[in-house]
């Protein structure tokens, strides 16, 4: 019972990591950095342009 650890940090930082993709929406987990630099592309479509989906919920 109980016992649950609810790190608000890393939590946010899971999120922080998802990307999605702008052509079809794929969501995608990455370094940030690797994101910035075009080094990753999407699974799905192959598109290498991304938008952090920490959009939502913030503010
Ligand atoms: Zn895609």
């Amino acid at each position: 019972m109980g016992g649950k650890k609810v790190s608000g940090a890393v939590y946010k930082r899971l999120f922080e990591n998802v990307f999605v993709c702008l052509k079809c929406k794929h969501k995608m987990r990455a370094n940030p950095q690797k994101i910035r630099t075009g080094k990753i592309h999407c699974r799905n479509c192959g598109y290498s342009k991304f938008r952090p989906k920490s959009r939502q919920g913030r503010r």
